[in-house]
Order: structure tokens, then sequence, then C-alpha cells
């Protein structure tokens, strides 16, 4: 028995996690097999969110959030990663962060109340076919024409892809310029967009709850106040200051989803038996999940210092680089030795375990790969 608890964690945020972790089990679990089956939640699990306090948490109260702060956003992170329900909520605070910084007043009044509601759902597209890791390399372009921006290009791999109605889009607003600032971010609200289209949901390993469509833009023309930012060009360093957040809340579900794996592997290793005895007392059982244990342990002691340094406004971009790096290795390390544990049960699908397997394996990838994240990490060194 442990009795750490998260430093940051207090009477008000243990409510919220009650209320999170009842409207995950009522609302979002009874429904996880449709949603797999049709690569998407229902649209109305968003306005249902929205009502319970799930979305934009960390959000300022004038603007319809939560008025919270990211220990908010971790609560609602962590719950879902224990439940194992993937749903793409971390995206719309994301583009809701985006807002929130870089926004007009006009902007935040006209869109995150909506977000909050869950009557928008965000999505935020960098990735192109043809430029992932480098970034500075996508083909979109936003040429200004009067009071307008002309959208051409594509993007693939957009998590809320098909139900999005505002995408926050990164397109080259300068195509003579260095790529780092060629780049802006612009805004576009999709309903009965001209030119504007979303493929299928893709065909994921994992995560099949959620929809990662490819977006395509043939001559869409948006308001050129649509962009981010007083200036064009600035749209790669919001990217980078804006990563920052997205990596730290890939930590905290990576955490989360070890300690699940670890709960839920112990249990099966008291209750199943070879030889006459509990797989829990066979040494070998004993020692790896004594491991993994340990592991993860010490992703939440790193993760509950990133959390607390965050809301201070203290947390820079190589620790956040370092925890989505290490916790995104440890979360797939602890889960396949937890796969391995419940041997061919842990092949099923049915099990937990084994769509935790599927689901984990795309933290190392997304969100600046791990590789990249090390390159950022040793440029500091
Ligand atoms: C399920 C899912 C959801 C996603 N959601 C979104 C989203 O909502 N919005 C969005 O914009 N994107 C999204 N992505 C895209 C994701 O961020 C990219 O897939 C990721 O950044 C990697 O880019 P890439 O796929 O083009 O791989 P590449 O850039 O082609 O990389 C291929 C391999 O080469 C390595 N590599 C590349 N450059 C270097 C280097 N300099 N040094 C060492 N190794 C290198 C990479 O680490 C990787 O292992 C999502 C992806 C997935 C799978």
């Amino acid at each position: 028995m442990s009795n750490y608890e998260s430093s940051w964690m207090n009477d008000e945020l243990r409510m919220y996690r009650k209320s999170v972790r009842e409207f995950i089990q009522e609302e979002f679990l009874p429904r996880q097999a449709r949603w797999r089956e049709q690569h998407r939640p229902d649209a109305e699990a968003w306005k249902q969110a929205g009502q319970t306090g799930l979305l934009l948490p960390d959000v300022p109260e004038e603007y319809g959030g939560g008025g919270g702060s990211f220990a908010h956003q971790a609560v609602v992170t962590e719950e879902l990663a224990q439940a194992g329900v993937h749903f793409g909520c971390g995206v719309q605070s994301i583009v809701s962060h985006y807002i929130l910084k870089y926004g007009s007043e006009e902007q935040k009044r006209k869109w995150l109340p909506a977000m909050a509601q869950g009557e928008l759902v965000g999505a935020i597209a960098m990735t192109e076919p043809s430029a992932g890791s480098d970034l500075q390399a996508i083909k979109t372009t936003a040429r200004r024409d009067g009071g307008e921006y002309v959208l051409n290009g594509s993007k693939t791999f957009i998590t809320n892809g098909a139900h999005a109605g505002l995408v926050c889009v990164a397109a080259k607003t300068d195509l003579k310029a260095a790529g780092f600032r060629a780049i802006s971010m612009i805004v576009v609200e999709t309903k009965n967009l001209a030119g504007y289209r979303v493929g299928s949901s893709l065909e994921k390993v994992g995560m099949h709850e959620i929809d990662t469509c490819e977006l395509f833009f043939d001559d869409v023309r948006v308001p050129s106040a649509n962009l981010l930012g007083t200036v064009e060009g600035v749209g790669f360093s919001q990217m980078m200051e804006q990563l920052r957040y997205e990596r730290l809340m890939i930590g905290v579900g990576a955490v989360a989803t070890a300690e699940q794996a670890v709960a839920i592997t112990t249990k099966y290793a008291k209750e199943r038996k070879a030889f006459g005895q509990a797989l829990i007392d066979f040494q070998n059982t004993r020692f790896k999940l004594a491991q993994c244990k340990t592991e993860s342990h010490l992703g939440r002691v790193f993760i509950d210092n990133c959390i607390t340094r965050f809301i201070a406004g203290q947390l820079d971009p190589v620790t956040a680089a370092m925890a989505k790096y290490w916790l995104t290795e440890c979360q797939c390390r602890i889960v396949d030795e937890c796969v391995q544990l419940h041997g061919g049960y842990g092949y099923m699908t049915e099990y937990p375990i084994a769509r935790m397997w599927m689901d984990s394996r795309v933290q190392r990838i997304y969100a600046g790969s791990n590789e990249i994240l090390l390159e950022l990490i040793g440029c500091s060194l």
C-alpha cells in the first residue's frame, strides 16, 4: 500500500474527479463498442461532456470555461485513461488554449463558450501527408485576397476531424520567408464552407473511438480576421509554445495508463492459476510487477512535479519534452509487460490490457515523435 497523493490534489479537485468518473462510467463506457465500430464518438457525447464540465476545465469562466487550472485538465485526462476511454477533449483543450493565448477578445467570446458547451468541436491541423516532424516543410498555403485568406492544401491524421466545426490550421502565408517565419495559424469555421472536405475516418491500430481524418482545402475562403495573433508569420513559434501543454497532457495520460495497467494485471495475477498456484506466487510475476509498479511510481512523481511547475508558470519546454518522451516510453514498456503477464488473454481485445496495448503505441509518435523530443532535449545539453 502506498499513501502517496499528488501534491496538487485538494478537496475541490476530489469532488470534480468524482463527477468526471461517474459521468464516464455512466455515459461513455456503455457506448464504447459503438464508438469503436463507427470510428468516432456520437455527436451528442460532446454536448453531454460540455454540460458535465469536462470541456475546457482550465479556461476562465468569463469565456464559458470551468475556471480551473491545469490540475482540472489533468483530472479529466487521468479519469479517461484509467477508464480506457478515448475522447478528443484533450485536443479541444489544446485548441482553446491557442485561442485563449493568441486570439482577439472577439474571437475568444465567439468560440470559447461554444467549445466549452460542446456545441463547437475543435481540431488542430498541422501534419500533412509529406510533412509531420518537419513542420517547416508544410505545403498548405493561405493567400491573402482582400479581406480574406484563400486556403489550399491538405492535412492528415487530424484528431476530431469528422466532428470539427473549428479547425486551427497551420498554413504558409509567406512563401518567400524562411520556414519558421512563413507559417501562420488560421482558424477555419467549417460549417457549410465551400471547398472544405473531410475524408473518412482513418483505420488505426488503436484508439478506434476517435475520429482521425484527412482534411482537404480547395480554395477555401475565410475572413482575414481569423488569423490567430496580430501579425502573420508567428504560427511556428505559437505551435512550439503550445506543444508544451499538449506534451504535458500526454505525459499525464501515460502515467495514468501505466498505473491502471499495473492495477489490473496485479488483480489478474492473483486470480489466474497455473501449476496449482496463483500467477502472483511465481517470483517472476512478482518481480515483473514490482518493476512496473516502481517505474510507474517514478513516473507519477515526475509528472506531479511537472504539473505543479506548469500551474506555477515554470514548466520549461525541455522538461515538458522529457515528460512526454520518458513517460510514454515507460507506459509502453509497462503495458507490454502486463500483456505478457496475462498470457493469451492479453492478446484478446475483450481484455482491457490488450486494448491498452493497442492504444498506447501512438503515444510515442504524435505531438512530436520521441526522436524529435530527444533532439529537443539534446539541444539543451
Ligand atoms: C492517431 C494520431 C493522431 C494524430 N493527431 C494529430 C492532430 O490532431 N493534428 C496534427 O496536426 N497531427 C496529428 N497527428 C500527426 C503526428 O503528430 C505525426 O504523425 C507525427 O508528428 C510524426 O510525423 P510523421 O507521421 O509525418 O512522421 P515522420 O516525420 O515522417 O517521421 C518518421 C520517423 O522518422 C523519425 N524522424 C523524423 N525526423 C527525424 C529527425 N530529425 N531525427 C530523428 N528521427 C527523425 C520520426 O521520429 C519517425 O520515427 C496524429 C498522428 C496520429 C497517428
